[in-house]
């Protein structure tokens, strides 16, 4: 198969973002790796996945708003990401292409540093990529989950599509039925003053917030005034980010340096 020297691995998304560069590069120089990460902002999905065939690139990052669009251009798409019906890295080994999610992963990771998931009542927020990612990884991990979300509709199809139960608006959410609750909206990122439970939380409540700029949301603000124990969307992220490594390299993802990078990288842009 086609390879580069160095060995390339990248991103595709609708507009170049520079995060992920600063995290993976980070990660192959601590691991000794003659591996180079550039971000594509591309307007072609179906030619960007071409283009990991004819330049031999190990390992693609897919961001908004391509994560499902590539997936019938793949070899084999992983059963986690089949289910939740999107693409975040394709694995090229031997010229063959792998589809995986590893959004879910980041997201048990970082909760499960704090609590154990198992039979625990989670709320999750949302409907979109990233709610249908966390409520998959929470119901792996044996957790009891209901969802909220703005959309009804959208709402009920990610219920029943995963197997979780239909809450409601999130002006329905009551904090005395859950253990933990999750914002995975789009809203609060780059929102510094938006925060979606707004006088909803109780100090019991584990908060989490996939929005990872600012590190600390005004959801994640408010929680911790409360004494909530809380996990920030970057947490998620940079965990997400160790499994992409694990796949690209082999190895074991050297996650304090590539956190360290992380949150240079969100200093510099201002958030
Ligand atoms: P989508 O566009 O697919 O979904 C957006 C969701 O937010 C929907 O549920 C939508 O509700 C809801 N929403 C948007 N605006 C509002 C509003 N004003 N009030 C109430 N609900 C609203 O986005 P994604 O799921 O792909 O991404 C969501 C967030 O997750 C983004 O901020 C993204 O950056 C983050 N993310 C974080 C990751 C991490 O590792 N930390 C990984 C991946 C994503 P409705 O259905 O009613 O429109």
């Amino acid at each position: 198969m086609p390879q580069s020297l160095p060995t390339l691995c990248g991103s595709i998304m609708g507009s170049p973002f520079s995060l992920s560069a600063k995290i993976h590069n980070a990660a192959y120089a601590a691991l000794g790796l003659d591996y180079t990460f550039v971000c594509f902002g591309i307007e072609d999905p179906v030619a960007g996945v071409a283009a990991i065939r004819t330049l031999g690139v190990r390992g693609m990052n897919v961001s908004m708003p391509y994560k499902t669009v590539v997936m019938e251009h793949l070899d084999a798409i992983d059963e986690s990401a089949l289910v939740i019906g999107a693409v975040n890295t394709i694995d090229n080994v031997d010229g063959v292409l792998t589809g995986y999610n590893t959004d879910y992963l980041g997201a048990v990771r970082a909760l499960q540093e704090v609590c154990e998931l198992n039979k625990q009542r989670v709320a999750v927020i949302g409907a979109g990529g990233a709610a249908r990612a966390v409520v998959y990884g929470c119901l792996q991990a044996a957790a009891r989950v209901t969802v909220f979300n703005r959309s009804s509709e959208r709402g009920k199809v990610l219920s029943s599509d995963l197997g979780a139960h239909w809450g409601g608006g999130v002006e329905t959410f009551a904090a005395q039925d859950f253990d933990i609750v999750i914002n995975a909206t789009s809203v609060g990122f780059k929102q510094p003053d938006s925060n979606p439970l707004d006088g909803l939380l109780a100090s019991h409540l584990i908060v989490m917030d996939v929005a990872f700029m600012p590190v600390r949301t005004a959801l994640l603000l408010q929680a911790a005034e409360l004494g909530c124990r809380t996990v920030s969307g970057t947490r998620m992220l940079v965990h997400q980010a160790c499994r992409q490594i694990e796949l690209y390299t082999g190895m074991e993802a050297p996650i304090d340096i590539m956190e360290q990078a992380m949150l240079e990288e969100i200093q510099r842009l201002n958030l």
